[in-house]
């Protein structure tokens, strides 16, 4: 018997598989999926099979497999249908497309060892009145109690002596037993009170409900606050009722612990999750779980959507226009692109859910591509919160440089009524940059074209880029001079927050703060707890958080998103201040939002201020269409990349020059330009941008392209297909 096997090679010239031959000891136990040790230039690798084959490709000798691996198969055949769908649309390798799917325990890799977990039990070894008899004592006797009935009794149980445990198993009376266990605690809670859906509602559920079995593409545009969760969980009730089994993408498990709660509350033991928060050994058994089927429901971020369920019923992504789901690295794959090629392959409903979806998914509801469903009013009648703008510039002169007259009014008020406020700010640190007055001097990354940031906590100033920190000195290095810091970040708001009103109680929520195990649900559950007056945070507050206490959410300063030079700030900046808007007033309370500026005509800002998609939508879908962007045209970017700047300029001007010559003269070309980071980690990039609507030669060229680079270890070619920032 001979396999092909693909290699835990990372390389993209050595995306091949290679044949070897399997000793007759272990044919049985071959499969494809599986994973094996092969001896490869004079090392030891492990690959995945791919092929069985009765007799080799070509003549040449071919070596012997040194182990199987798995005794379960970890690639089913859907795992690997999706590895290709991804490898062709993200031009990425198949091992590196096999591999992103999986757990750390079950990827290809020799050196990593992830173990299952057991627990010793303590079980009778003989009858109950014959191990009663030959106890010697009051305490073994208790122990042979606890296990009489044949329950399981953990040997590190705290409650009994571990002498006495000692002397029964060295008597033989009782034994130990290995158990297999799960490192993910079960929580204890149970609600499976259903909420009677609303009329809204109900039309959603009924639609998704009556084309279960149908792979059709729906895009549910609730507002905050519509409930939309609430017809997730009902809608999947129903999928597991007919034996079939549900994945529910969320952006980001620890920013949504509440999410998570409400599903293991309404389906216990039902819903494993997948996600980065997870440890390697805790992500083995929640996928062990899923393949055994004793999992129905997987709760997860992007990588979820690899979940080997068995029978998929539906895919749900909430909050579809979070950037998130694409994964940054490559392979640069999106998780709603694999859910969809996943929904056609299983002939099931995929929906997306969002309170702002993305242009390019409701012109496509425009087009019947996806279903539109709507939720246009907040549960309950709750209203939608007042948003007010704040002109900036006329608070300076009054000397408001972080906290407007308006805001500071409506804060208090917020208290008197003891009531919640959210303040956001789009910059973690203190503050932005530090300038010498004298000379100009600022600290700036040596490592990339990037000021570096202050942080008061740690008084040093860090890169936010590659980490690079050094401590802060209180005179500038060059001229001996006082420095001055510019800008501000969480914490500086969270100071000045503090002397303005001591009595109240801050919390702060930023990549800073929450960079340790839990730390995220820890802040919630605190503020949620009203241990807090005031949750001061970057953007990662303003998603799907339900604290019903918070009438007041003001945006600090609403422009750095809205200067960022990139065609979706504009998009960006509408989602992210609706949905922090939508944090406020989710029950009874009245919400109020403050929203700072210093382009207080914006018409960005005027439409998220009157909560108005559609006015946004239109105003956008123009301008996209004007200067050529999605979802008018495609996009792919392509960054070329050296330590080397002149060599890097040239390859770039090169590459430009090649995709003109191949692709579709209807297709346009964009640069090279110097990237909007210019220079990371030392090394320079310039970007290249490719605008198209329909072209048969594209992928074909791009590919050729990318194998031109692979040999070059000076240059490097970087291809995303469909770019969420450029
Ligand atoms: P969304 O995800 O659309 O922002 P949620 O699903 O978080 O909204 O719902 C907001 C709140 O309303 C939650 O506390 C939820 O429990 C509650 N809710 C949802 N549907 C109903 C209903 N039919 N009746 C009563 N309360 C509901
Ligand atoms: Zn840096």
């Amino acid at each position: 018997m001979y396999i092909d096997v693909l290699l835990e090679l990372k390389n993209k010239h050595t995306d091949q598989t290679y044949t070897y031959i399997v000793p007759k000891n272990l044919v049985k136990q071959i499969a494809v999926g599986k994973r094996v040790k092969v001896p490869f230039n004079k090392r030891v690798l492990e690959g995945f099979i791919l092929k069985i084959n009765s007799r080799p490709k070509d003549d040449i000798k071919v070596l012997e497999i040194i182990d199987i691996v798995d005794e379960e198969i970890v690639l089913n055949e859907e795992l690997i249908k999706i590895g290709e769908f991804i490898r062709e649309s993200t031009l990425c390798s198949m091992s590196s497309s096999i591999q992103v799917m999986l757990p750390k325990a079950l990827k290809a890799s020799i050196k990593t060892n992830i173990n299952k977990k057991y627990q010793i039990n303590l079980v009778l070894n003989m009858a109950y009145d014959k191990a009663l008899s030959l106890c010697s004592s009051k305490k073994q006797k208790e122990i042979i109690d606890l296990i009489s009935d044949g329950s399981a009794l953990k040997k590190e149980a705290s409650l009994i002596s571990l002498s006495s445990v000692n002397t029964l198993l060295k008597k033989q009376i009782i034994r130990e037993e290995e158990e297999e266990v799960y490192r993910l605690k079960e929580i204890n809670v149970l609600d499976k009170q259903k909420k009677v859906l609303n009329e809204e509602q109900l039309k959603v559920f009924k639609e998704i409900t009556s084309n279960l079995g149908k792979f059709q593409k729906y895009l549910l545009y609730g507002v905050t606050g519509s409930g939309k969760t609430e017809v997730y969980m009902q809608v999947i009730e129903e999928v597991i009722k007919n034996n079939q089994t549900a994945i529910v993408l969320v952006p980001e498990i620890s920013l949504t612990p509440q999410f998570v709660f409400n599903f293991k509350a309404r389906f216990g033991g039902n819903v494993a999750l997948l996600h980065s928060g997870l440890s390697d050994g805790e992500r083995f058994d929640e996928w062990r779980k899923i393949v055994r089927e004793e999992a129905k429901i997987v709760v997860g971020a992007r990588s979820a959507v690899f979940a080997p369920l068995k029978n998929l019923g539906i895919i749900i992504i909430d909050e579809e226009h979070s950037d998130s789901y694409k994964q940054e690295n490559s392979p640069k794959y999106n998780a709603i692109d694999v859910a969809e090629f996943r929904a056609e392959l299983n002939n099931i409903p995929v929906i997306l859910g969002s309170a702002t979806p993305t242009l390019e998914k409701m012109a496509r509801a425009g087009k019947n591509i996806y279903k539109l469903l709507k939720l246009e009013k907040r549960v309950n009648n709750a209203s939608l919160p007042n948003c007010i703008i704040v002109d900036m510039a006329e608070e300076i002169k009054k000397g408001n440089y972080l906290f407007s007259e308006r805001l500071m009014v409506e804060i208090e008020s917020a208290i008197s009524r003891e009531e919640q406020i959210i303040l956001l700010l789009n910059r973690r640190g203190f503050s932005t940059t530090i300038t010498c007055g004298n000379c100009g001097f600022t600290y700036k990354c040596p490592n990339c074209d990037i000021t570096l940031t202050y942080h008061k906590s740690k008084d040093n100033l860090r890169c936010h880029y590659c980490g690079y920190t050094i401590f802060k000195k209180n005179k500038c290095p060059k001229c001996q001079e006082d420095l001055n810091f510019y800008g501000y970040g969480t914490e500086k708001v969270e100071e000045e927050i503090k002397k303005l009103y001591p009595n109240l109680k801050v919390l702060r929520m930023d990549a800073d703060t929450t960079n340790k195990k839990n730390g995220h649900e820890k802040i919630i559950e605190k503020f949620k707890n009203h241990e807090y007056d005031i949750l001061v945070g970057t953007q990662m507050i303003s998603k799907g958080l339900d604290f019903p206490l918070v009438s007041v959410v003001g945006i600090i300063n609403a422009d750095t998103t809205l200067n960022i030079p990139d065609f979706r700030s504009g998009e960006k900046t509408f989602a992210l201040l609706y949905q922090a808007a939508g944090r406020a007033g989710r029950s009874n309370t009245v919400g109020n939002v403050v929203i700072q500026t210093f382009n207080k005509d914006n018409f960005v800002l005027k439409c998220a201020a009157e909560q108005n998609y559609e006015k946004f939508y239109n105003y956008e879908m123009n301008i996209r269409k004007k200067l050529k962007y999605p979802p008018y045209y495609y996009l792919v970017s392509l960054k070329v990349m050296s330590k080397d700047y002149e060599l890097c300029s040239k390859e770039a001007i090169k590459v430009v020059s090649y995709l003109r010559r191949n692709i579709d003269e209807k297709s346009l070309v964009l640069g090279p330009t110097t990237a909007n980071v210019f220079k990371v980690n030392n090394v320079y990039r310039f970007g290249i941008i490719i605008k198209y609507r329909f072209d048969d030669k594209l992928v074909k060229v791009l590919n050729d392209l990318d194998k031109m680079f692979v040999l070059n270890n000076k240059v490097n070619l970087e291809i995303d297909m469909s770019p969420l920032n450029i």
